[in-house]
């Protein structure tokens, strides 16, 4: 009810506190909000007035009345930038609360710190949860996708609230119970991570596309609309079509807007912590890996530009549209490229998640985080549902690559893919996600890799030893009377 002491209360109110803020109201809950500086508290509350929730929502310009504003048991969910500001925010709570409350961070932290702090709190009695939220601005006021972790009596207390404000699907809230410690954190990265892969398949789709194939920006949007009516139906796709429509916006300039944008990619850490996961765990993640490196590649745009005219009198120049190129072909080449790659980006990063849950003990169900990344966030796809399915006839899937229908689907498109790769490559177009995932797939399904020369290698130079195909135990060589 309107009139009742809410029990929940946010801390953070800038872009993504705000919308939840609101999005909480919005679902019937009472809600306390504060932020540092207290102008971001005031345009809160003023935006709840507006929306008519000024009855649900209040502000505080004091810590301390805002925690003496909660109900007890108190949950406190900290919407602050990652690293140290939620160490100070969360010291400066401590002096606060009571046993028996909840810390709750929404925030991109790396699960380390979440396990570090819940550890660090739980001597004062209090409960802590890291809670990966994903949707961006307009996710966190309509509905986002969260991936809470962290004891499950701290989320069964945050689950009615939770529920009702994540994005809602076919099949329920995309909210679910991650795991303990920092699973919810490092689900959260890991879907990241797997952004990065999806936003660079797209971007290499659009370089061939239009580079090769000369399509203009509105050949480019009609094709994303229509991608987005098909298997590739996604957020990505949806909003990439809209970007092509998009006019320059500066008085007086003409053209697409999307010509105009400076072609150097920033970041904010997740996709590295991805990569570099994936190599704690030896789980290989290249089209991942391949996103982040050419993000780097982007940030030397001074480099590249002199580079590109070392090359250019060399007969090396920039890709440039094929004459008599069959467009309708190319597009529909370049759609199942770009599907085929998702699948193998998809098989890394839910391996990783595998990778990383066996080991920390954290119980993670691959289908659950397809299921709630079906809505809400920034990877929502038709094609999620697909991987749920692929999950729910086989929960413990050896790879999304051998699921019955991927597999089909995989060999079905493979040869326009190859054919896609094949002309990135004459062309000089640097579509480095698709090569991984190409050559991820052509190498899972190898039965004989040439690592046999590689151990006969590391055993010449350095007497590493190696297995043999017909007997069991090590076997060294003798390779040269040099060593
Ligand atoms: P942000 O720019 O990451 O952080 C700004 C907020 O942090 C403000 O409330 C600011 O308070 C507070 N803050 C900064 N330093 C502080 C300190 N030393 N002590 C106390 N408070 C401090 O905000 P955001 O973009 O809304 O993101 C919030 C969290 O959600 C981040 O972890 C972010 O990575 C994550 N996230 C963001 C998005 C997105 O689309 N933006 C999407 C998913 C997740 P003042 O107003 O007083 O400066």
């Amino acid at each position: 009810s309107a009139s009742s002491q809410p029990s929940f209360g946010l801390i953070g109110l800038a872009v993504m506190g705000q919308n939840f803020a609101l999005n909480v109201a919005e679902h019937g809950f009472d809600i306390s909000v504060y932020n540092r500086s207290g102008d971001k508290t005031d345009d809160c509350v003023r935006r709840a007035q507006k929306e008519g929730l000024g009855d649900r929502l209040k502000g505080y310009h004091e810590l301390s009345d805002f925690v003496n504003s909660l109900a007890k048991p108190r949950t406190v969910m900290l919407l602050v930038k990652a690293g140290a500001p939620v160490d100070a925010t969360i010291e400066q709570l401590s002096g606060l609360l009571e046993p028996g409350d909840t810390i709750v961070d929404g925030g991109n932290e790396w699960y380390m710190n979440t396990e570090r702090r819940a550890k660090e709190v739980a001597e004062k009695g209090f409960k802590y949860m890291g809670m990966g939220v994903s949707g961006g601005e307009s996710g966190a006021r309509k509905g986002p996708s969260l991936m809470p972790g962290g004891p499950a009596e701290s989320y069964a207390h945050v689950k009615p609230i939770v529920e009702a404000c994540a994005a809602q699907v076919d099949d329920g809230p995309c909210v679910t119970h991650v795991g303990p410690g920092g699973s919810g954190n490092f689900v959260k990265m890991v879907h990241n991570g797997i952004e990065y892969g999806d936003m660079q398949l797209i971007a290499e789709a659009y370089d061939v596309l239009k580079n090769v194939g000369g399509l203009t920006n509105e050949e480019l949007q009609e094709t994303f609309t229509k991608w987005n009516k098909e298997e590739l139906d996604s957020y990505l796709v949806e909003i990439t079509s809209k970007i092509f429509a998009r006019q320059d916006d500066q008085e007086g300039m003409t053209g697409g807007l999307v010509d105009k944008i400076l072609d150097k990619t920033g970041m904010k850490g997740t996709g590295k912590w991805t990569v570099q996961q994936a190599a704690e765990y030896s789980v290989a993640l290249p089209t991942v890996a391949a996103a982040l490196d050419t993000r780097f590649i982007s940030g030397l745009k001074d480099e590249r530009v002199a580079m590109s005219e070392t090359f250019e009198p060399l007969g090396l120049g920039a890709p440039k549209p094929k004459e008599g190129i069959d467009k309708a072909q190319l597009i529909d080449d370049v759609k199942q490229a770009l599907y085929c790659s998702k699948i193998c980006s998809y098989a890394q990063g839910m391996n990783l998640i595998r990778a990383k849950s066996e080991d920390m003990g954290w119980g993670i169900t691959l289908g659950e985080c397809a299921r709630i990344w079906k809505g809400g966030c920034i990877i929502r796809a038709v094609f999620l549902d697909r991987i749920k399915q692929a999950y729910d006839r086989d929960a413990n899937l050896q790879s999304l690559l051998v699921d019955p229908e991927f597999a089909k689907e995989l060999a079905d498109k493979n040869a326009a893919w190859r054919r896609v790769v094949a002309l990135c490559a004459t062309e000089g177009v640097p579509a480095t996600a698709m090569f991984a995932s190409l050559a991820y797939f052509d190498a899972n399904r190898r039965a004989r890799l040439p690592a046999n020369l590689v151990q006969a290698q590391r055993d010449y130079f350095g007497s590493h030893s190696y297995e043999r195909t017909d007997r069991e135990g090590w076997f060294h060589t003798v390779w040269s009377d040099e060593n």
